[in-house]
Order: structure tokens, then C-alpha cells, then sequence
């Protein structure tokens, strides 16, 4: 289901199809071997590198992204989870063997990894690449067949990924389209959906995998704060947080969305950014290759209206022909302002005082839990408070966003900021079943306490056991019988 898109009649009947179609090849049992997995990930990895410059110019066309920025963010972001998965697929395979309570020797266990079936990938915009693939290069590598639903709001990337993505893989169909076709997506049975994207559809998503019970991951955004105080090295703070907030014009889920800066620190805060900005994308960003537009006139409109309040310290210049936004920079927010009450997601950057640590902490508990936390800070009494006393998806002192780069740190929020996470071997967890295998041989048959008719004896054996430890079995209590047996 790739190319043009057919009518909201054909696809009433395309997509019910498509999923019954994967089922059936999933039902086949030909995406389970290692090898198949392997030739996917390898797929991937030759539409990336066969395909380099069309990739380029679609994210152009969709979000005037720079080249280096879209190798940096997106190509290379993909091509490092693709050869991570390539390098350690066969460990991650390997059944894990677990140990088992004395009670129940002698037995062997093991925690087997099984692909869930049909998984549905729903992506959003603003790295329409990276977030369409990286899920999918998890849901392949667990062996699952999967319909990815690009965001219609990038139709460049998305047009680009139902071409390409049949022509690389075996089991994947692409859904382009909007709301009418992710609902009719909705309404089929997937064995584990994976959104990306706003938390008012992640609650439609969630409600609609209700329904069949379908595990859902929900990777969603939030506020993101940075905390600066009189510790951290300003200059290198300061690049570091206007590359990003400003990177891909600001609309990047993880990007720092306000700065708690402490009194001491304001001052040489202040003074380093405007440099710092001029530095990254001249005088006139408008200009420059590296800075990127607005998705849309929607959210063009919206973040206009959130450079109301507060005083511009950089930035504020705008054009809604072409979208373009300047990096911006508001200082003395009142904390009532909209710009404080909803996701930024755009080059907008307000900077708030607090008295220290402690109040930093009170304002960041006072909201939702966030995507990311970032501390720009070298006092270790104030990172250990932050870890210790707030909850986010992430924690990162002194850098934003580089945390998506390790691909053994698990990438995801906590409360609204989503559920479940994913990169690297997590993703192979998140779309596997971990299905305990248990063996015990018949003989010596160690379980014939536990049977009726029961006896004083067993009845002291049993009681002692669960006093001992609950579930029923699991106390390291030696029975005779293992004593003879020696096991
Ligand atoms: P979007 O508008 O592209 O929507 C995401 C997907 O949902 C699209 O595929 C779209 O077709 C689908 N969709 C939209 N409305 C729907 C509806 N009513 N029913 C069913 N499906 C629907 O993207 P967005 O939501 O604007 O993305 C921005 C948000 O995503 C921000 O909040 C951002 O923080 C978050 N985000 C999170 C991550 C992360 O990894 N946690 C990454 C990127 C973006």
C-alpha cells in the first residue's frame, strides 16, 4: 500500500488486507530465524546508504533541514541502531538461563525471546526518519511484521518511505495518510503498537489498543527543563543549550523547552547567549543552511503567540511566508505565561530565576513529569538532589539531548511524558515476548510432597516452606529426597 494515496473507500478495504496479509506471513513462521532478521536490518541499512541524497532532499523539502544536521540527527541517528542490532541481534536471541530455587531442582530455566507478531509503528513529523525507522529496526530485529504509518505532516519523508521501504524489507507495509487512516488502522488487531508523537492521540492510541488488549509503547513529549547554576562552565553551557533548543528549529521532543537558572548565574547566562547564537547561525539565521522552518502555518501561528510574554533578550523576528522563526530567547517569564503552560516545540527558549536547587526542584515536581531533565552544574550535592528528588524519562548533566546517542540507555518518558522506551536492546525487548521456559524431569519425581493426600509431614514441610518464602516452593529448604539425590 505505497505511492498515490487510494481513496478513503479503497483504503477501507486496503488496510484490513494488509494486516491480514502480514499476519499470514507472520503466521509462517519465516520472520523467526535469525537470518531473516539479519537480511532486514541489512535492508535498512542499503535503503539508508543507496538512498542518501533522496532522504536529504525530502527532509529539505519537509523541514529545511541542513545536511550535516540531517546525517547528525537522522540518517546516522538510524545507521547506528541498525549496525548496534546487526553487531549483537544473535546475543540478544540466545535464551537466558535463570537459576532455580532448591525446592524445584532438579530443572532448567530459561527466559526465550519471541517476536509478538504484527506491529504497528505510528511516527510523527518532526524526525519523520528516524522515528519511522528506529522503532522498525526493533520490531524487525525481534522478528515481528510490521505497517508503519509515517506522519502525513512530513509527506516528503513519507512519500520517500512508502517507495522505498517495500523494495528493502520482506514484511513491512507502509499506510501513508492522516487521521481517517490511522483511525481504520486503529480498528485491526496489532500485537503491540508503538506511537510516537503528542499526548491527545497518544490517548486515542491507548484507547483504541484497549480494546484488543494490544501493548502499546507511547513515546510522547512535555516540557523539558535545564537547570543552570554558578558552577557549570557558561560558554559550553551556553552552545550547548542553543544547539539544543535550536537544532531542527526547535521541534525536537527532547530539546531543553526552559531554563531554572540560579541569581549568580543569570547574569553571565545571559550575556554568553546571544554570542552564542550569532556564532551558530550568523547574524541573519534566516540565512544560514544549518536553521531550519516551522512544520506548518498551525504551528507557526501557535508559537507566535507564545513570544507574548516576557522580555526578548534574542530573537523575536518572524515570516510567515517562509516560516522562519528566529532563534529567540525570553527572559523574566511570569510562570503563568502560555509559553510556561504548554510544549514550546519551536526556537523559543524563556529563562526563568529560581533561588537554588531546592526551589528548581519544587517548580519541576510542581509539573508533569518530563521527557528529559538536564543539569548544567558541577555542585554534586545539586545533581544527587536532582536525581534523587524529581522523576523525567532521562537525566543528562551538562549536555542536552546526547543521551539518545548511547544505545544501551533505554529511551522513553515516565507519566505524560509516555510509557514503555526503546533503542538498542530494549527495543528488541519492547516489541519480544520474554517467555519463561521451564523443564523438569519426571525423575526423581521431587514433587510428590506437595500432592494430596496430604500428611502431617508434608503439611510441616509445606508450612515451613511458605513461612520461609512465598511463592509455595521457592524457600532454599533442602528436602530429604535432595539430600539423597544430591541435588
Ligand atoms: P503528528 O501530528 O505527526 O502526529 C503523530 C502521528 O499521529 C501521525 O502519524 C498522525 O497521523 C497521527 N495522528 C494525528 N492525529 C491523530 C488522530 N486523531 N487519531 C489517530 N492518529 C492521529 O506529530 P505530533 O503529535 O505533532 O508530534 C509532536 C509531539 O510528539 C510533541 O509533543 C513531541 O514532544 C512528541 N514527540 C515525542 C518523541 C519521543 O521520542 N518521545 C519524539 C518526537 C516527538
Amino acid at each position: 500500500m505505497t505511492g498515490t494515496a487510494p481513496s478513503v473507500t479503497q483504503q477501507h478495504q486496503e488496510i484490513p488486507e494488509t494486516v491480514i496479509r502480514l499476519r499470514a506471513t507472520f503466521d509462517t513462521g519465516v520472520t523467526r530465524p535469525a537470518a531473516w532478521r539479519l537480511r532486514q536490518l541489512r535492508g535498512l541499512r542499503s535503503l539508508l546508504t543507496n538512498h542518501t541524497r533522496s532522504i536529504e532532499k525530502a527532509l529539505y523539502d519537509d523541514l529545511r533541514k541542513g545536511r550535516t544536521e540531517s546525517h547528525l540527527t537522522e540518517i546516522g541517528g538510524v545507521l547506528a541502531e541498525v549496525d548496534h542490532a546487526l553487531r549483537y541481534l544473535k546475543r540478544w536471541m540466545k535464551p537466558q538461563r535463570v537459576a532455580v530455587p532448591l525446592n524445584l531442582k532438579p530443572a532448567t530455566a530459561r527466559i526465550h525471546t519471541e517476536p509478538l507478531g504484527v506491529c504497528l509503528i505510528i511516527a510523527p513529523w518532526n524526525y519523520p526518519l528516524t522515528l519511522t525507522l528506529n522503532p522498525l529496526v526493533g520490531a524487525l530485529a525481534a522478528g515481528n511484521a510490521a505497517v508503519v504509518k509515517p506522519s502525513e505532516l512530513a509527506p516528503a519523508t513519507s512519500a520517500l518511505l512508502a517507495g522505498l521501504l517495500p523494495r528493502y524489507t520482506e514484511a513491512v507495509a507502509v499506510v501513508e495518510g492522516a487521521v481517517e487512516e490511522t483511525t481504520l488502522l486503529l480498528e485491526q488487531r496489532f500485537d503491540h503498537i508503538f506511537y510516537t508523537g503528542n499526548g491527545t492521540v497518544g490517548r486515542i492510541v491507548a484507547a483504541a489498543a484497549a480494546r484488543n488488549l494490544t501493548p502499546t509503547t507511547l513515546e510522547l513529549g512535555g516540557k523539558s527543563p535545564a537547570f543552570i547554576d554558578e558552577t557549570a562552565d557558561m560558554a559550553t553551557t551556553a552552545r550547548r543549550l542553543a544547539w539544543g533548543k535550536f537544532t531542527n528549529a526547535g521541534q525536537t521532543c527532547v530539546a531543553p523547552d526552559y531554563v531554572l537558572v540560579t541569581p549568580s548565574a543569570r547574569n553571565s547566562l545571559l550575556s554568553a547567549l546571544p554570542g552564542t547564537i550569532r556564532e551558530m547561525f550568523g547574524p541573519d539565521p534566516r540565512t544560514s543552511s544549518d536553521y531550519g522552518r516551522i512544520i506548518n502555518d498551525r504551528h507557526f501561528q501557535r508559537l507566535s503567540g507564545l513570544m507574548a510574554e516576557g522580555d526578548l533578550l534574542a530573537g523575536g523576528v518572524s515570516d510567515v511566508e517562509e516560516r522562519y522563526i528566529a532563534p529567540t530567547v525570553l527572559i523574566d517569564v511570569p510562570h503563568s505565561a502560555a509559553v510556561m503552560t504548554e510544549e514550546i516545540f519551536g526556537p523559543i527558549l524563556p529563562i526563568l530565576t529560581v533561588r537554588d536547587v531546592d526551589e528548581a526542584i519544587d517548580f519541576i515536581n510542581a509539573r508533569d513529569k518530563p521527557l528529559s531533565l538536564y543539569a548544567f552544574t558541577r555542585d554534586k550535592a545539586a545533581r544527587r538532589a536532582l536525581a534523587d528528588r524529581t522523576s523525567s524519562g532521562g537525566l543528562v548533566y551538562n549536555a542536552p539531548m546526547i543521551h539518545l546517542g548511547v544505545p544501551n540507555l533505554p529511551f522513553g518518558g515516565v507519566g505524560e511524558s509516555g510509557m514503555g522506551a526503546y533503542h538498542g536492546r530494549t527495543s528488541f525487548d519492547t516489541f519480544s515476548h520474554r517467555k519463561p521456559v521451564l523443564s523438569k524431569p519426571t525423575r526423581p519425581d521431587t514433587l510428590r510432597l506437595i500432592y494430596a493426600p496430604h500428611t502431617s509431614r508434608s503439611f510441616a514441610f509445606i508450612a515451613k516452606a511458605v513461612a520461609r518464602t512465598h511463592p509455595l516452593l521457592g524457600a532454599p529448604h533442602r528436602s530429604p529426597r535432595d539430600r539423597t539425590t544430591g541435588q
